[in-house]
């Protein structure tokens, strides 16, 4: 039985400060049993997150990080940066990173290689445009954006990610995909690993959807049989966020 996950992606939102006050407001609302929780921060409010976060079920998650160890790269982030300071997960590859930092699958697969070395779980995102789903070549896609991600990584690495299947057209718009097509493609996801890894990694990966997510959307969307959870970017910010970990 896989566990489920539920990330906040913060996005570029909240000074240190304000990162601290929230996390106050939230760490009540978002204690769980069977829900691993993730809060996804700017790199600036990590420290403070992480310490906020000392003694809660809160683990803390960076939304970048960058493939090299160290050295000439301005402004990029290396993941012993990252588990220095206490971080466990990172989101590589969402899609305003492929469509504003000209993000592409080879450069995510290069850092979910770096990740897995530094034993951090890489969210993995993947995702179709409008124009893809209305053009029939979303699942295409998707098995062309995993097989890439997913290029030199082992079964036992595998398991072990977690992959958020974000429509892009649903991301911030609050247009959330039909239960019917996050689970077409979240089991299509599932197929495309077990094709590379075999049952076991397909039956142990765990598969988020995001896309406008909400208190409202998530008990459907989290019940369905290849859905394990959430990647939650808007309502990830406000207390709603408790009501779609304690989604049951
Ligand atoms: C996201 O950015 O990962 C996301 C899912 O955003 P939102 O929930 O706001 O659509």
């Amino acid at each position: 039985m896989r566990r489920k996950i539920v990330a906040g992606n913060w996005k570029m939102n909240m000074t240190p400060s304000q990162a601290v006050a929230l996390i106050e407001e939230l760490k009540p609302l978002v204690v769980s049993e069977d829900v691993d929780v993730v809060f996804c921060v700017p790199a600036i409010d990590i420290i403070p997150a992480v310490e906020a976060c000392k003694g809660t079920n809160i683990h803390i998650g960076a939304e970048n990080m960058y493939f090299e160890e160290k050295g000439a790269f301005t402004g990029e982030i290396a993941p012993d940066m990252l588990t220095d300071a206490g971080v466990e997960y990172v989101i590589l590859g969402h899609s305003e990173r492929r469509e504003y930092f000209a993000e592409t699958n080879e450069t995510v697969n290069k850092k979910v290689l770096k990740a897995f070395e530094h034993g951090l779980t890489p969210i993995i995102c993947c995702g179709e445009s409008l124009t893809q789903r209305e053009q029939g070549i979303t699942i295409d896609w998707i098995r062309q954006q995993i097989k890439i991600a997913f290029l030199n990584v082992t079964a036992d690495q595998a398991a072990k990610a977690v992959i958020a299947y974000e429509p892009i057209w649903a991301i911030g718009t609050g247009k959330v995909a039909t239960t019917e097509q996050a689970e077409e493609v979240c089991a299509a996801i599932r197929q495309c690993i077990k094709e590379l890894y075999g049952s076991d990694t397909a039956e142990a990966i765990r598969i988020q959807y995001g896309g406008s997510v909400s208190a409202a959307s998530a008990p459907e969307l989290f019940a369905q049989p290849d859905i394990d959870g959430g990647l939650v970017g808007g309502a990830s910010l406000k207390k709603d966020f408790g009501a779609i970990v304690n989604y049951k």
